[in-house]
């Protein structure tokens, strides 16, 4: 409908720890009223979107498994579980300011949410309704990242923005090394060969594999979340 924005459809990937802000509970609620805000501008443009929410500010998979006996699978799907968590406060917040927002679980739990599929997630979206994907693929041994690329393919959404707690990609830790040289673009080679820490390999080649670019950026800074969605040049961009 506006010819001069960049995507028509977008996946947006939020992170738990994202989610976290600097609240001392698991969820800041500034963080996700802020996300609510923006993506409600976006919308109103037109600009249909789709999010996957991560789960590591409440459970991660891998660091509890092995601890007490507990077996890799039972810890991911307590991850997934957590995932769920975040996309039920996520939707309150966007409801509470009039945004019509779906869950779309990838396992059944019928009285919370409605479960993923695929055509109805695409009406929603053509509709003007959030889609929230939540449990990620839905299987043990798989990340939220891996759900982003998956999800987006699946509904024909023409980019991952990867929402973090940093400004894009940079060749060290920002964190820990002031120096460290931040991105503009790279290619999935170089992400893959390089091993920066942008999404674990299996979400990284299924994006490659099927031309989805990636744009990870900040979404501490004010605005960004809409400049993404919108197309603006924001963080680091991943393709070709
Ligand atoms: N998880 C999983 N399968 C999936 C997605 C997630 O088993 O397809 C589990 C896994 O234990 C993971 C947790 O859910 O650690 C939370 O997801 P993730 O770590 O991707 O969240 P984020 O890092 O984005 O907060």
């Amino acid at each position: 409908s506006t010819p001069s924005l960049k995507w028509r459809r977008v996946l947006l990937k939020v992170s738990g720890e994202a989610l976290a802000g600097d609240h001392a509970q698991n969820i800041d609620p500034k963080v996700t009223m802020s996300i609510a805000r923006e993506v409600a501008a976006v919308t109103r443009l037109g600009i249909e979107v789709a999010i996957v929410v991560g789960g590591g500010n409440i459970f991660r998979g891998a660091s509890w498994a092995g601890s007490s006996g507990l077996d890799r699978s039972s810890a991911d799907y307590i991850g997934m579980l957590a995932t769920v968590m975040n996309a039920i406060y996520l939707q309150a917040t966007m409801e509470s300011i009039g945004i019509p927002t779906r869950v779309q679980t990838a396992f059944r739990m019928s009285e919370v949410a409605e479960p993923y599929i695929r055509r109805r997630a695409v009406r929603h979206l053509e509709k003007g309704r959030v889609v929230i994907f939540a449990a990620g693929t839905g299987n043990p041994f798989f990340t939220t990242d891996t759900a982003a690329a998956l999800r987006c393919a699946e509904i024909n959404a023409e980019v991952v923005l990867k929402a973090t707690n940093v400004d894009g990609v940079f060749d060290d830790d920002p964190r820990h090394n002031p120096n460290a040289r931040i991105f503009d673009t790279l290619t999935y080679q170089e992400v893959t060969s390089k091993d920066l820490s942008v999404m674990d390999m299996t979400a990284i080649t299924l994006c490659q594999e099927n031309n989805i670019p990636v744009v990870v950026f900040n979404l501490n800074q004010p605005g960004n979340i809409a400049k993404a969605i919108k197309g603006e040049r924001v963080g680091t961009l991943i393709g070709g």
